[in-house]
This record gives structure tokens, sequence and C-alpha cells, in this order.
């Protein structure tokens, strides 16, 4: 059973200290325990225990979880109470297509040979099963504890202290604490990092039209809005339609929307979606996030390492995110776990250099990706509008490109560590 610490002078010692529980750090706790290390897991917030949501009460943050993704949280049997929750809606197809010309894409499961592509879960839903399972396992958490200062560079054990004065010790510091990242500031590791002039717009809307199990995304030269998919609740009935927006917009035109009486915005959104699912007939609260995209130059130092955003901030576009951090996760359990098998240093530059050189051009392939499409669809010249419409129209007629494309985005067809493989392939491995 976790342990909640109680301030004191002694300095505690820990294999791992993991800094923040949010989806890829709490993730990586479950990992790290499971394979025998001495963890702590330290968070500024509270962990959510939440059983069960009200009616009604929704996390406007979802996620569009990747097979490779849904096999982490299987193998780490967090899957199952996620299952519990009744909040996971499955999506078996995805229609993308470019608001300025004729260009469209199209995927289906179907032709993938597999029942789905992946599920849109609320953020709050992963959080709330990966703290549950957190709960049953042996481990030290320090929750609602800030850390404000870490000990230097090339000195392990490295010793971090909490805004309470209290300190602990690790051989490892795992940098999980997401996009603004302290223990990335503390230990001095440079990023390559840009804003978009554009902020997204998040929120839970009702359509008139069944959304069909499909995710959507509408391209145009000032941002992209996407439809994802949500499961109605039970107690509902049939007849009512939800999807969550993410919508990409000049940021003073995302502002403006997120004042918009609620009437208003629905016809803009309407409009703005061509009617694909209807009309939007109304909305929850609105947030309006900025995006960013950022990427650490170095994610190891002796004794410590970066995971998740704190690593790699991408644009939201393809939702690939925390897809990206929990490969991060299984790349970094899979590592330590031989490197300790074969008697080695777990805090070694040499060794932490492995799980760098997996993840990171795997990170980086994604966020070129991402930028490039950005800027594509960002462009209004007529040639490359011809182009890029031309260019969707091929790819889609094209099977092996088309397959390629469908395979990444649901972290399928790439090398996975052991973590994001199958749950069977999994016992065969380990
Ligand atoms: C609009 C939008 C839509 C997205 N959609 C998708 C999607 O569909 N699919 C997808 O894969 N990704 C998506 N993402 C990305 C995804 O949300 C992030 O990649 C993911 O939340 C990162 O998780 P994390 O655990 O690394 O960081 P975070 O969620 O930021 O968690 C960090 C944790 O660290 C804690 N913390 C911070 N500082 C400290 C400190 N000093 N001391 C202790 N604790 C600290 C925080 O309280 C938090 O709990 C989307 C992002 C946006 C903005």
């Amino acid at each position: 059973m976790s342990e909640t610490s109680s301030a004191g002078t002694d300095v505690t010692s820990f294999d791992v200290a993991i800094v923040g529980a949010g989806m890829v750090g709490a993730s990586l706790a479950c990992g790290l325990i499971d394979a025998g290390f001495k963890v702590a897991l330290i968070e500024s917030g509270e962990l959510n225990l939440s059983h069960s949501f009200l009616p009604g009460q929704v996390d406007a943050r979802v996620s569009a979880l990747s097979l490779a993704s849904e096999n982490l949280l299987k193998n780490l049997a967090v899957w199952p109470i996620i299952e519990n929750m009744v909040r996971l809606q499955t999506y078996s197809a995805m229609n993308v297509w470019d608001a300025c010309g004729t260009g469209k894409l199209n995927f289906t499961a179907a032709e993938q040979h597999l029942p789905y592509l992946g599920h849109i879960v609320e953020n709050c839903t992963i959080t709330s099963a990966l703290h549950r399972t957190l709960q049953h396992k042996k481990y030290q958490l320090f929750e609602r504890s800030q850390i404000v200062d870490m000990t230097a560079q090339n000195t392990v054990p490295r010793q971090l202290t909490f805004a309470s004065g209290e300190k602990v010790s690790a051989t490892l510091v795992v940098g999980a604490d997401g996009p603004n990242s302290k223990i990335r500031q503390l230990a001095g590791l440079p990023t390559r990092e840009w804003d978009y002039p554009h902020h997204a717009l998040v929120t839970r809307v009702k359509v008139t039209k069944p959304h069909q199990n499909t995710a959507w995304q509408r391209f145009t030269e000032d941002g992209v809005l996407a439809f994802l998919p949500l499961k109605t609740a039970a107690e509902e009935g049939p007849g009512h339609h939800y999807c969550s927006i993410v919508w990409s917009r000049p940021t003073a035109q995302a502002q403006l929307m997120q004042k918009l009486q609620e009437s208003e915005f629905c016809i803009a959104l309407t409009r703005a979606f061509e009617g694909q699912l209807g009309t939007v007939v109304a909305t929850d609260q609105r947030h309006v996030i900025p995006l960013r995209q950022r990427h650490a130059k170095h994610y190891v130092q002796a004794g410590l390492v970066l995971v998740g955003d704190a690593a790699h901030t991408i644009h939201p576009l393809a939702g690939q995110g925390v897809n990206l951090g929990f490969l991060d996760v299984a790349a970094l359990v899979q590592t330590l776990q031989q490197t300790r098998q074969q008697g080695g240093d777990i805090s070694s530059v040499g060794v932490l250099e492995k799980y760098q050189t997996q993840r990171r051009g795997d990170n980086l392939r994604m966020m070129t990706l991402m930028e490039s499409l950005s800027r594509l669809f960002g462009n209004q010249h007529p040639m490359l509008s011809l182009l890029r419409n031309t260019g969707m129209n091929w790819v889609q007629k094209i099977s092996p490109i088309k397959q390629h494309l469908a395979q990444q985005a649901m972290g399928v067809g790439v090398h996975l560590p052991p973590l994001s493989q199958a749950p069977q392939s999994v016992k065969n491995t380990l």
C-alpha cells in the first residue's frame, strides 16, 4: 500500500524519484514499482481518486489513445478500471479534409483489419484509474509537494528539496512534471521551442446527428477543427450525441469565440464544421489553451531523465502527445529493468542515453510531421493549396502510404518496447 510522507529532517533514499503524477509520471510509477524499484512519486497537486463521475460532470481535456497506449495501460492492469468507469469511446474511422479544396483522407479500422483505430477517453478518467491502481502498490507518495531545488549536475544520488524544506535523495530523478518542467529547468537542460500564433479552444458539445464512432478533422488556413466522438452516459439514453472539440484558431479569434454567447458560439461552430453532424445545440465551459511546441535538446544527465511533456510538447493536431509520453514510459522501464538485471548503474549517462536514443528520433519525427502539416495548411498560397489537395487525394488512393500513416497514428507497425506490446507478447518477452 502507498505510504504518504510526513515532514522530517532525515533524507529518505529511493532508487527512483518521479516528479509529476500526471498520466505519464503515474504510469511510469506503476511500471517501475511492478519491476521492483523503490519509488518516490512527488506531485504538487493531489492524486485523483474519483471512482465515478456525476452525470454531466466532464473533463474538457480528452486523449485519443493509440493501440500502443491501450497495451501499456493493459499491461499495467489499469485498463480494466478505465473500462469499468464506462467513459471509453472507440473510434473506428477518421475523416480528414481540406476546407479550401477537394482534398480528403479517410481511414477505417476495417481496412486495417482491426475492430477499432483507438479510443477517446477523458484525461481525468485515465489519471483516476492510474492513481487508484497506485493506491494498492508499495511506494512513497509525496502529495501537495512542490520541488524547489535539486543538487547540481553530475552529483549522484541527486537530492531534491521540497518547498516545505523536506529533502529526498534518489539514484535517478525523473522529470515527468509537464511542459513547464521545473526539473528540466533545475537541470539546465536546454530546449528548442516556439509558439504557434494559435490557441486551442477546447470543450464538449452536443450535436443533433450521431458521431458514427468517427474522429473528424477539418483543416483550414487559419487552424484545425477536430470533433472527437464521446460516450453518451447510460442514464441519458439514445438520441443524445456528444463530441469533444479541439479548435485551433488565431489567438484573438480563439479568445473571442470563448466569450461568445452559447447560442452564437453554436452557430459559428456548426458553420465551421460544415454541419457534418447536424447542428451544434449546446456546449460546456470553453477553455482556451496556448499552443507551443517544445523539445528538450537532451533528455538525460547523470542521475536524471525527462519523460512525456517535460521532454516534448507537441501540437495537438494529431492527438499524439500522451501517446508519445506512454512510449517514453515503456522504453524507460525496459532500459532500467535490463540495466538492473545486468548489474549496471541506472544513473549512468551511458545507460540513460540508450533510452534517449530509442525515443528522441521517434518524438522528433512526429514533431516534424506536425510542424510541416501546420505550416502546409497555414499557407494560403494557391499553389500550395493545390499541392496539398492533390497530395491528400493521392495518399487516399495509394494504400501502402495510407497504411503507413494509419499505423504510425495507431502506434503499431513500429518497433515497440515490451510494455507497449499486446499483453500476450509481453508475457513471452519478460
Ligand atoms: C488541446 C490539447 C489536446 C490534446 N489531445 C491529445 C490527444 O488526443 N492525444 C494525446 O496523446 N495527447 C493529447 N494532448 C497532449 C497531452 O494532453 C499531453 O501530452 C499530456 O497531458 C502530458 O502528460 P504529462 O504527464 O507528461 O504532463 P502533465 O499532464 O502536464 O502532468 C504533469 C504533472 O506534474 C505535476 N507537477 C508540475 N510541476 C511540478 C513540481 N514542480 N513538483 C511536483 N509536481 C509537479 C503537475 O501537477 C501534473 O500533475 C493534447 C494536448 C492539448 C493541449
